[in-house]
């Protein structure tokens, strides 16, 4: 499979620092998040420190997340294409954030000549669906919704 990506990150996030609940002062000085290779970095030592906690906290994720949920009107995206309405509560990486790290912070990617969505807003019955293989860990060690 070739896939090509383009990164849209959000417009209200920067070059900026972000601060880490309960966790002391963290920054990534520097960080660009228009760049992909750099994203992907960040996110693959967080990976491999067990800190992917980290991302989920980081004012450019929820930056980027509210931005997503404003633009779905909160709704699940699945539900939606199906005709029914659900709230939205989670945003999900359709390429899974540990498979590919550089589309943390990716509105979009290109696929076959196409753009496609890279965040869409979910209830949390269409996440799980997402993510079957997770459902046996989440019984063992619970997770957010977002962990995922
Ligand atoms: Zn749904
Ligand atoms: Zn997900």
């Amino acid at each position: 499979m070739q896939v090509h990506f383009v990164l849209q990150g959000s417009r209200k996030a920067g070059n900026v620092h972000f601060d880490i609940a309960g966790r002391g002062l963290r920054s990534v000085v520097g960080l660009n998040i228009y760049n992909q290779e750099e994203v992907g970095k960040w996110i693959q030592s967080l990976i491999d420190e067990d800190r992917i906690h980290d991302f989920y906290v980081s004012s450019y994720w929820l930056n980027l997340r509210a931005e997503i949920l404003e633009e779905d009107k909160n709704e699940c995206q699945h539900c939606k294409k199906r005709g029914l309405y659900k709230k939205a509560d989670t945003v999900h990486h359709v390429k899974h954030l540990r498979d590919y790290p550089i589309l943390a912070l990716s509105k979009t990617y290109i696929f076959q000549g196409k753009e496609r969505r890279q965040l869409v807003s979910l209830c949390r019955q269409c996440h799980e669906a997402e993510h079957p293989d997770r459902i046996q860990k989440e019984k063992t060690e619970p997770l957010t919704e977002e962990r995922w």
